[in-house]
C-alpha cells in the first residue's frame, strides 16, 4: 500500500494552484479554530505581539508563552500558552473575535494554509504549502477562490515569512544535520537573542554581552529603536556565533 505522506485532512497544493476559502464573522464556526491548538510562535510573532499589547518581550513570554525543550535537542520551541478553562481557548479570542488580529501570528493568518520550510542540501531555503480541511471549519464552504500567493499577500504575510525563514535558516543549519548538539548555553542564547528581543537590545546599548561590538553608538541607538532591524542583526549575529566562532 501507498504511503500516505499527509494526514488525511493536509492535502499539498502546487504552487499555483487556487483553494476555495473565505473567512468572515458570519461563518457558523466563528473563533472556532481559536481554541485547542498547540500555536508555536516564532521571533517576529512576539515582535509584533508584544508591541500590540504594549509589553516588552521578557514580560510577553512571562505571560504568555510555554518554552518546551525539543525533543531532538534542538532549540527550544515556544508556544502560545491556551487558557486553562474547559476549551483550550487562546488568550486573545473574544466573542467580536481575536482581539490582536492586526498583529496575529503568521500561523493564523496563513490558516488554513500551512507554510512548510525546508533548508536544502545547497542551503537554499525551499516552501511547500499544505492546505488543511478541518471538519470545524466550514470556510472551505464558502463561494471565494485564490491563489497562495494572493492570500498570504493579503494576510500580510510577506512581512512575516522572510523572519520566519530565517528560524529554520539556524534550526535547520548544515552544523546541526552534521551532528552538531547545542550545548545549554547555546540554546538560551537562541532564545535570549531571538525572543528576549528587549533584553537583546539592552545588552548591546549596555555593551554587556559579546553582541553589538562591530557597531557604532550611534549605530546602536539606531539598531534598537528599530524592532524589525533589531531582530534582522540578531539572526545574522547568532549565526555568526553559533555556527562560525569555532564553538
Ligand atoms: S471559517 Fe475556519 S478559520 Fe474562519 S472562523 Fe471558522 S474555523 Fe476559523
Ligand atoms: S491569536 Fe487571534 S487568530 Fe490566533 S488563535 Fe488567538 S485569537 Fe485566534
Amino acid at each position: 500500500m501507498k504511503e500516505r505522506p499527509f494526514p488525511r485532512q493536509v492535502r499539498q497544493l502546487a504552487p499555483d494552484e487556487s483553494f476555495q476559502f473565505r473567512c468572515h464573522a458570519g461563518v457558523p464556526c466563528f473563533n472556532e479554530c481559536c481554541r485547542l491548538l498547540e500555536l508555536a510562535i516564532s521571533p517576529y510573532d512576539v515582535l509584533r505581539l508584544k508591541h500590540a499589547l504594549g509589553l516588552t518581550a521578557r514580560q510577553f513570554l512571562n505571560q504568555y508563552a510555554v518554552v518546551e525543550q525539543a525533543a531532538t535537542g534542538g532549540f527550544p520551541l515556544v508556544y502560545l500558552a491556551m487558557l486553562g478553562d474547559s476549551r483550550g481557548s487562546c488568550p486573545f479570542v473574544a466573542e467580536q473575535g481575536c482581539t490582536v488580529y492586526e498583529d496575529r501570528p503568521a500561523a493564523c493568518r496563513a490558516y488554513p494554509l500551512g507554510r512548510g520550510t525546508f533548508r536544502t542540501a545547497s542551503g537554499e531555503i525551499q516552501n511547500i504549502h499544505v492546505l488543511l480541511a478541518e471538519p470545524h471549519c466550514q470556510g472551505g464552504h464558502e463561494d471565494q477562490r485564490q491563489s497562495i500567493d494572493c492570500w498570504e499577500t493579503e494576510q500580510g504575510l510577506d512581512l512575516y515569512n522572510p523572519f520566519n525563514d530565517q528560524v529554520v535558516a539556524i534550526v535547520q543549519h548544515d552544523r546541526l544535520r552534521q551532528g552538531m548538539k547545542p550545548s545549554e548555553a547555546q540554546r538560551q542564547l537562541y532564545l535570549a537573542t531571538l525572543y528576549d528581543q528587549d533584553g537583546f537590545g539592552q545588552s548591546i546599548l549596555q555593551a554587556a554581552g559579546p553582541a553589538g561590538q562591530d557597531l557604532s553608538a550611534l549605530e546602536k541607538q539606531a539598531l534598537v529603536a528599530d524592532s524589525s532591524a533589531l531582530l534582522a542583526y540578531g539572526f545574522k549575529w547568532l549565526t555568526q556565533e553559533l555556527f562560525n566562532s569555532g564553538g
